[in-house]
């Protein structure tokens, strides 16, 4: 399947334009032409069906918008994380490379295929003839369960029929998915993409016949399925929670296995621990399995949790009693043990930031805005409600300006953001601490959540002495126009507004113009 990127000194026959055409036809020039050239290219209802499941405001600028990374890595992720299921990328070969370096960072041990292209392969159809031959090499039932391919931005938007492929070669599922920017907000719901495909395809699969059981075989208890990606031990806590009532917990969705996607949509009900997976849900609501939103975290939150996965599986409230008996106070005495002191700000785009709100404020921490770059969705509409009625500003999509706005408000003694924010908190002299690498990777539910947090953000707070010192020994060194370090001698760099403002006007007048052709 690997093939070397061949140069070719290629035009599009003439008078057919491509989606490539033009400058910084990526995701760094807003997605307004792209969106417009896949809708011409036969993908409105893919692209509809997106605008449902993944809202943004339709007037949101490119500074109204969530910034995390491409939204591609979340399928990726997903799909490279599941046993005997091989990946193949379509798109620009700087996309792949950003991609394929991003996955294997964050330590996916497996090869990425990619299927490279031109204008010409583009529109004369042949990269689809291409895609269609790596995925016939491919397909070996020895080796794979699944073949996911992924349709990044310009793919998407020249409109390459991914949905043709044949559903199923010698017996090896084929998955396509088109995955833009431009479509898909944050590598988060990219997930849900992914997760979704597969789930409709395996109920699909369940109501044509019999299919597999799990490796581990069939609990006799009805099970409960968590959907979110969360820390390994979460799960298995949720487990010994739900023991006493007589369930037990089922598959984490995304999966790791395909047949864990039977046993998955196998269960009694859902608990949509991260709130964004639109797709996944609607699977599951077509399978009949009730939803419950928000996650055991904290002591209220476990509460509510505990009595409505109850209600759900129709478990006799002495039993859901006797569990909360057991858990809530060893949740607050952990709470009580382990107290935060200090103005925390919170942002990030896992989709978790608001359980991780919660069980800040529970700890006592002084909790004055979370952001996450996630769409308001039912799932966590009792963690926004919560958290308001804490104190707490709650902003749903949000941008990083916003997230920085907040962190200017309100000085806080830590802020937990994305890299940005932790970058732009140092600089003020405030500890910051990073969402994913550093609170992600921490348990957050039940008795071992409660707790938790508090020896790393305690730390964080008690280091802002050594920021200020910090501060005080660099002074005003390598900052605004002179960023670096300058003799006198040689001359230190002079602010020049007036070619910052020339160049503001030229990049204002491209885009008045590139918005005026786009109408054309
Ligand atoms: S595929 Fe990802 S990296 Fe490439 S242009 Fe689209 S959003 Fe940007």
């Amino acid at each position: 399947m690997s093939k070397t990127i061949p140069i070719v000194n290629a035009t599009a026959p003439a008078g057919v334009s491509t989606a490539i055409e033009g400058d910084g036809m990526g995701c760094h020039a807003g997605g307004e032409k792209m969106l417009a050239a896949a809708k011409a290219s036969g993908k409105s209802e893919v692209l509809a069906q997106y605008a449902k499941d993944y809202p943004m405001d339709p007037k949101a600028g490119p500074h109204d918008q969530p910034q995390s990374m491409c939204p591609a890595f979340g399928s990726l992720r997903v799909s490279l994380r599941m046993r005997r299921t091989a990946t193949i990328l379509s798109g620009s070969a700087c996309c792949v490379y950003g991609l394929t370096f991003t996955s294997h960072f964050y330590g996916a041990k497996r090869s990425v295929g990619y299927v490279p292209f031109n204008s010409e392969s583009l529109v004369t159809g042949k990269l689809f003839e291409d895609i269609r031959e790596a995925v016939y090499k491919e397909a070996d039932p020895a080796n794979y369960d699944a073949i996911v391919i992924i349709n990044l931005c310009v793919p998407t938007a020249s409109g390459v029929p991914l949905q043709l492929l044949p559903k199923d070669i010698n017996g090896v599922r084929i998955i396509g998915i088109d995955v833009p920017g431009f479509g898909v907000p944050t590598h988060a719901e990219a997930k849900d993409v992914l997760a979704g495909a597969m789930l409709k395809f395996a109920r699909e699969e369940v109501l044509a016949g019999p299919v597999q059981a799990p490796r581990t075989g069939r609990s006799d208890n009805p099970t409960v399925t968590l959907v979110g990606e969360m820390f390994p031990a979460d799960p298995v806590i949720i487990g010994r929670m739900l023991e006493p009532m007589g369930l037990a917990a089922g598959p984490v969705v995304p999966t790791r296995e395909w047949r864990e996607l039977y046993a998955a949509l196998d269960c009694a009900v859902v608990g949509a621990i991260h709130p964004f997976y639109t797709a996944s849900i609607r699977e599951f609501e077509a399978a009949g399995r009730p939803i419950v939103g928000s996650a055991p975290v904290g002591h209220d939150g476990t509460e509510a949790w505990l009595q409505a996965i109850g209600n759900a599986a129709n478990v006799p409230q002495a039993k859901i009693d006797m569990v909360k008996n057991m858990m809530l106070p060893a949740i607050k005495g952990g709470l009580a043990r382990m107290p935060i002191k200090g103005r925390i700000t919170l942002s990030g785009y896992e989709g978790s930031e608001l359980l991780v709100a919660r069980l800040l404020v529970e700890s006592g921490a002084d909790l004055r805005y979370v952001g996450t770059a996630c769409p308001r969705t039912v799932w966590s509409e009792s963690d926004c409600q919560w958290l308001e009625a804490h104190g707490v500003h709650v902003q749903y999509r949000a941008s990083l300006e916003q997230d920085l706005a907040a962190m200017h408000e309100w000085k806080p003694d830590l802020a937990i953001g994305t890299t940005p924010v932790v970058q732009a908190a140092k600089e003020m002299s405030i500890p910051g601490l990073y969402f994913t690498n550093l609170i992600s990777a921490r348990p957050l539910m039940g008795p071992a959540g409660a707790g938790s947090l508090a020896q790393v953000i305690n730390a964080a707070i008690g280091n802002k002495a050594r920021f200020d010192e910090m501060k005080a020994f660099f002074g005003d060194a390598g900052t605004g126009h002179a960023t670096g370090v300058w003799e006198s001698a040689h001359g230190v760099p002079q602010d020049r507004p007036e070619f910052k403002a020339e160049t503001r006007r030229l990049l204002e007048k491209q885009a008045k113009k590139r918005k005026a052709e786009a109408m054309i």
